[in-house]
């Protein structure tokens, strides 16, 4: 009997936390579509990296809250794998620190619509082809939130943590919705994480600076994050569903 290798997709899988889940899922033994929307090097690096190994993974390029990228993103998972079994919904942005008072409605809408539209876009066509009701074999979707969905992030990155809230409730609606068709949704809430993302909100010494007031006096690495979802994941998470998990180092 042949053993059917399971397919993976991560949404802005190239960099930070998103290409730590690859690794390890490579390792796990899944085959991998890496999503990216602008850097083709980190993307193609990657999968080098994790064929090299061994594991049948490609990239493909699009932007999670352009919805025709979305479409055409499934479409060459379907095409390269003939399958899906899970689904990262890791893509996510910061922004420039900014009080609410400050915001513009433009930033406000790219916000809500790669964070919170552009996982929602994502998720929807999965359940298209893992849900049991509609054909499929059942799967597993792990969305990336923020303990800054809990903490608000004022002085911040308000609009952030609330594009986070809005992945939590999308989290244990759609675990809700989908229960009974062979599909788990669960998500990660990631505290201050190593990654080049401060540096894209203008805080490239986010860690340095905050380190001394986290509880366990450090950031967290991409692993660390990517252990979590591993585990949401697999089969050892049977029975978890609309679960929402902490990697926060206690914060
Ligand atoms: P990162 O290092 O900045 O990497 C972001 C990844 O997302 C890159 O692969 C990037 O692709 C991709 N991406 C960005 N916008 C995209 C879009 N519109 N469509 C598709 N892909 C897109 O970020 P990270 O720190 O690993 O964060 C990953 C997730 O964890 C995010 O949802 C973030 O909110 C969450 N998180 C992070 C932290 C933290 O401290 N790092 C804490 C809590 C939660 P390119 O390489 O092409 O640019």
């Amino acid at each position: 009997m042949s053993v059917v290798q399971k397919v993976l997709l991560v949404t802005g899988g190239s960099r930070g936390i998103g290409a730590a889940v690859c690794r390890l899922a490579a390792k796990a033994g899944y085959r991998i579509a890496v999503n990216y929307v602008s850097n083709r090097n980190a993307a193609d690096a990657l999968v080098a990296e994790i064929e090299a190994a061994g594991v049948e993974a490609f990239t493909v390029k699009g932007d999670v809250g352009v919805e025709a990228d979305v479409l055409g993103m499934f479409e060459a998972v379907d095409r390269r794998f003939g399958r899906l079994d899970g689904l990262v919904n890791n893509a996510g942005i910061v922004d420039v620190k900014a009080r609410v008072d400050e915001m513009s409605a433009a930033r406000l809408e790219r916000m809500m619509r790669i964070n919170v539209i552009g996982s929602i876009l994502c998720a929807r066509e999965a359940v298209r082809r893992m849900s049991t009701l509609r054909g499929g074999t059942g799967g597993a979707i792990v969305n990336i939130s923020s303990v800054a969905a809990v903490l608000g992030a004022p002085g911040f990155y308000v609009d952030y943590a609330a594009s986070k809230g809005a992945i939590d409730s999308f989290t244990v609606g759609l675990a809700r919705e989908v229960v009974e068709e062979g599909v788990r949704v669960n998500a990660v809430r990631p505290g201050i994480i190593e990654t080049e993302i401060h540096a894209s909100g203008g805080l490239p010494d986010r860690v340095a600076q905050i380190k001394e007031m986290l509880p366990m006096k450090r950031a967290g690495t991409a692993d660390e994050v990517a252990h979590a979802v591993l585990y949401l994941l697999s089969d050892e998470a049977s029975y978890t569903t609309g679960a929402i998990l902490n990697v926060s180092g206690g914060r």
